[in-house]
């Protein structure tokens, strides 16, 4: 299993098909597990994409209609029923908090786990971890929506040969790292810059500044496609994307791997996505979701 994945639990807009269940995924970060949009089946869908309460230590909903975020009184129940062990940090724009709060208390239970309620009400840092930065951004749909954006901290890689050229080993390696230089000689010159990861989850939504914020320079980019090209009028009356506004903007911000999601019940062929994608110029990876896919994240640069 790598280490770093998308698993996709749903991929239907609105109205879930006989392929489709509503939203949900979860991103695999290292040790760490990131919920998105859980619409509602999400917790049976975990269960068939082997993903389990415990797995989950985040939950991030962009966006208070029913297929981003019905599945969040069954998950929070199932996570309280299964006690984990860790707190869960929920994140939800601020706008929608008694929305939260009757999806969290909506039925009777057991409550166990402490979940940590920490609604967004800006674009920002929400959270900075020893694997990550979590920052959201607003997006632009008939109710108050955010995307997320998660950043690996760059680092550098040592570079051998130039250790050795210039006879540094062993603990000295680790002095140089720690001290930035030894013996006149800097650690700019014995290694190179390793870029973090980057991931975004931009869902639903028109085109927007928040779109490019989002997309700049991810190595994976899950995104909202609702509506073919031909049905721009109605993706942007509505507050979505079309598959090639979508790709457009992921070519724009140089995205490697992009994810197509949310699509509407009314089309049949998922391979038009991809056409669509392909034609508005989009050269990276490329997925057209489905449910119970796994998508690894691609590999640092
Ligand atoms: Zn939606």
């Amino acid at each position: 299993m790598s280490a770093r994945e998308l698993v996709v639990l749903g991929t239907a807009s609105q109205v879930p098909t006989r392929r489709r269940n509503h939203n949900g995924y979860l991103l695999r970060w290292d040790a760490e597990g990131l919920l998105f949009d859980p619409g509602e089946g999400t917790q049976r869908q975990m269960l068939r994409a082997g993903v389990a309460a415990h797995d989950i230590d985040r939950i991030c909903v962009t966006h208070f209609h029913g297929d981003h975020s019905l599945g969040l009184a069954g998950v929070i129940q199932r996570i309280n029923l299964d006690q984990v062990p860790h707190p869960v940090t929920a994140h939800y724009p601020a706008s929608g908090q008694h929305f939260f709060e009757r999806l969290r208390y909506s039925t009777a239970y057991r409550e166990s786990v402490d979940i940590a309620q920490a609604p967004v009400s800006a674009d920002g840092i929400l959270a900075t971890t020893p694997g990550y930065t979590l920052s959201a951004h607003k997006l632009s749909h008939p109710v108050e929506s955010y995307g997320y954006r998660l950043v690996e901290p760059d680092s550098r890689r040592m570079l051998p040969e130039k250790l050795a050229a210039h006879g540094i080993k062993g603990p000295d390696v680790g002095r140089l790292q720690r001290e930035g230089s030894l013996n006149g000689v800097t650690l700019a010159e014995v290694s190179e810059e390793r870029r973090g990861q980057r991931f975004a989850f931009v869902m639903d939504t028109r085109l927007c500044e928040g779109v490019h914020v989002l997309a700049e320079g991810c190595d994976m980019l899950v995104i909202e496609s609702t509506f073919l090209d031909e049905d721009v009028r109605l993706a942007t009356d509505h507050g979505h994307l079309t598959a090639g506004q979508a790709a457009k903007a992921a070519q724009e911000a140089g995205v490697r791997h992009l994810v197509l999601t949310h699509f509407s019940q009314r089309y049949s062929d998922p391979e038009e996505f991809e056409r669509q994608a392909r034609a508005a110029g989009f050269e990276g990876e490329l997925t057209v979701a489905d449910d119970l896919m796994r998508v690894p994240v691609p590999k640092r640069v």
